[in-house]
């Protein structure tokens, strides 16, 4: 690992500061990802700043009903947490297959929504894509199994590594962002950003000085609730395809909803087709089943991955059995 600074900030505003800095300084948390990118020498930072300190890392009910959780939380105390398991269960169920119990307990809320893609040519330092800096993407004629089958117009075709972003974007959550130039609020389902030449290097909306320091959730309001992951195994590993539905409900119908997708896009991928045809429809087996081929219907696999595509649709009709309660397996 190459030498760097230390600086170990009490405050965001102390955060703030040494991230402003004349050469590369990079916010640390729980360490599960930043950590291992120095030590294979994807990123060589000057001056590494401990935010864990500087950040909340507690969970409040926010005056309007909902809850406001600091970006320094850390996973499993996110998992155990009793009113947001209540009021947001697929935050939980998402909360609950992140890596392995040690990767729970150090990583945080923050870190984990910050945490940069996992392409194998990306985590490689042999490999200089365009995420690097470089004018490729080696995953188009390469070994792309797990890249995007949505979103693949390029220039890089990753998919988020976040499982927390997903749920956050279906219940409509707010993050909260501090910076050098003041705070800011950004709805989650803007915070994510397709890649184009001129911002691939970034996966989100951050300056280089600014700092996630709260995920802002709204009331739920009522609404039927249902996560479903594939994964080829049960721990230690990313999902291979996953989905959170949150729909707003009148009686026995679906009057509105969001239906998101992991695993499988650049970004948390909301589907306008998927939602289109769950409004005005009763919760059942056949609704699910013609909501998942709507999901799936814009897909666009790359040469390895249309393996995906079933298991797409799979996540998106048992995500929406889940909120219907009916049983999948
Ligand atoms: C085997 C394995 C399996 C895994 N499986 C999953 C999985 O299924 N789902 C999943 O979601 N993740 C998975 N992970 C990834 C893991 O959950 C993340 O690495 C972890 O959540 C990152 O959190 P951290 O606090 O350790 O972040 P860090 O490593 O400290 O930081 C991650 C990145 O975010 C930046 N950062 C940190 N905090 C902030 C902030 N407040 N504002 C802005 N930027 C910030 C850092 O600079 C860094 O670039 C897995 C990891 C491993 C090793
Ligand atoms: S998918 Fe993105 S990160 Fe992977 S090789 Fe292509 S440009 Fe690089």
């Amino acid at each position: 690992m190459k030498a760097f600074a230390y600086v170990n900030a009490t405050s965001e505003k102390d955060a703030v500061a040494a991230l402003k800095f004349d050469g590369i300084a990079l916010p640390l948390a729980g360490g599960q990802d930043l950590l291992a990118r120095m030590k294979d020498y994807i990123d060589t930072p000057e001056r590494v700043v401990n935010v864990k300190n500087a950040l909340d890392r507690t969970a409040a009910p926010t005056s309007g009903g909902g809850w406001r959780i600091g970006a320094s939380m850390k996973i499993v105390d996110l998992l155990e947490h009793a009113d947001i398991g209540k009021m947001y269960p697929a935050i939980i169920a998402a909360a609950t297959d992140i890596g392995t119990p040690q990767i729970r307990h150090q990583a945080t809320v923050g870190g984990n929504l910050n945490q940069r893609p996992r392409c194998w040519y990306f985590r490689n330092e042999e490999f200089v894509c365009y995420k690097k800096g470089g004018s490729r993407c080696f995953a188009v004629n390469g070994e792309n199994q797990y890249h995007a089958i949505f979103g693949n117009d390029g220039p890089s075709h990753i998919v988020h590594p976040s499982s927390l972003a997903v749920p956050f974007v279906a219940y409509g959550a707010t993050f909260r962002v501090i910076g050098s130039k003041g705070e800011r609020e950004v709805a989650a389902a803007e915070y994510f950003t397709m890649p184009t030449l001129q911002n691939v290097l970034k996966e989100n909306v951050l300056d280089d000085d600014e700092l996630l320091t709260h995920v802002m959730l709204p009331a739920p309001g009522n609404v039927k609730t249902g996560h479903y992951e594939v994964r080829y195994k049960a721990s230690h590993d990313w999902p291979l395809a996953f989905t959170t539905v949150v729909l707003a409900m009148n009686g026995g119908i679906v009057q509105s909803g969001r239906v998101v997708l992991g695993a499988v896009a650049p970004v948390p991928w909301r589907s306008k087709p998927a939602e289109d045809a769950l409004a005005g429809k009763p919760l059942n087996e056949a609704t699910a089943a013609a909501a998942a081929e709507a999901a799936v219907s814009e897909a666009k696999p790359m040469s390895g991955n249309a393996y995906k595509v079933q298991i797409a649709r799979t996540a998106v009709k048992r995500a929406i059995l889940n909120a219907a309660g009916i049983k999948t397996v």
